[in-house]
């Protein structure tokens, strides 16, 4: 008998995920090999709470119907367990989802789970924080910052905060050590990505592998706004910048140093902040997820 147990965030994305349990039990009701339990988050921090719970009870796998954010926060506890993750997409950027290549049709999704194949799958940290997708101290973190001041929520805010931040943002100077190596970095862009998805199927690496047990560190040491600007274009057309100062590093760690400076940074697109020094790290292979 496999135990499933569902987390619905019912604020995710459109909102729009109030059938969604209706749905899932009638999908599951003649499933007699599968026991489940559906649950639905009630406020902030409620799905770190839910999924302690069904660790206690020995679940074999937590399946989360939200954003990247509450993705994150469920997958920050089934780190080094035993304990699958599940995730059906209905947030608004779907980051995370998209980078494991799980169905957006929900019908398939659940197919899937039912089906229930699961790989071993590296995960990133951020001062001990994990991000499945990306963690940035750059213009992603700006964007997100101002995204979050936001009434709606979506692709145009997303938009409208891009362009804001492009010319707002003021470019933190950092200091970069990496496979000993130490330099200094106007960190325009700084990003560590596990995976290869920004969400909108937006990508900076689409090499980037999440069973490789490397991090892929994306650079854009300018402070050239022309320059970034460029970068975009090419990276929302797909193409891949070639360009002095943009570069990808690969490495198992790094550290940033910025003493003194607090500076914004985002993980899985929550946006948070960060005091005199960033260590990355990645952790190969430390979460089971359910796979197509
Ligand atoms: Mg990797």
């Amino acid at each position: 008998m496999r135990k499933l147990f569902f987390i619905i965030n019912p604020i995710s994305g459109n909102g729009k995920n109030t059938s969604l349990e209706k749905f899932i039990s009638s999908n599951l009701v003649r499933q007699t090999e599968i026991q489940y339990e559906i649950r639905h988050t009630l406020h902030g921090g409620h799905a770190s709470e839910l999924t302690r719970e069904a660790l206690d009870h020995h679940f074999d796998a937590v399946i989360v119907a939200g954003g990247d954010g509450t993705i994150n926060e469920v997958a920050s506890h089934l780190v080094n367990t035993n304990t699958a993750l599940g995730i059906i997409p209905v947030g608004s950027g779907n980051g995370v989802a998209r980078h494991f290549k799980v169905p957006f049709n929900i019908k398939k999704n659940l197919d899937m789970i039912i089906r229930g194949k699961t790989t071993l799958l590296d995960v990133g940290t951020a001062n001990n924080k994990i991000f499945l997708s990306n963690a940035g101290l750059g213009y992603d973190a700006a964007v997100i910052k101002d995204y979050a001041y936001q009434q709606r929520h979506g692709f145009i805010s997303y938009f409208f905060s891009a362009i804001r931040s492009t010319f707002f943002f003021s470019v933190p100077k950092v200091h970069l050590s990496v496979n000993g190596n130490a330099f200094p970095v106007n960190a325009f862009f700084f990003s560590a990505l596990n995976g290869s998805q920004f969400g909108y199927n937006i990508s900076l690496d689409r090499n980037a592998r999440t069973d490789d047990g490397l991090l892929d560190f994306v650079i854009l040491d300018t402070k050239s706004r022309l320059k970034a600007i460029f970068v975009a274009i090419c990276v929302l057309f797909k193409g891949k910048p070639r360009l002095e100062g943009f570069t990808t590093v690969h490495s198992q760690n790094a550290t940033v140093h910025f003493p003194g400076q607090r500076l914004s940074l985002q993980i899985d697109g929550e946006p948070s902040v960060v005091e005199d020094q960033l260590e990355f790290k990645v952790l190969p292979g430390a979460i089971k997820v359910i796979v197509p």
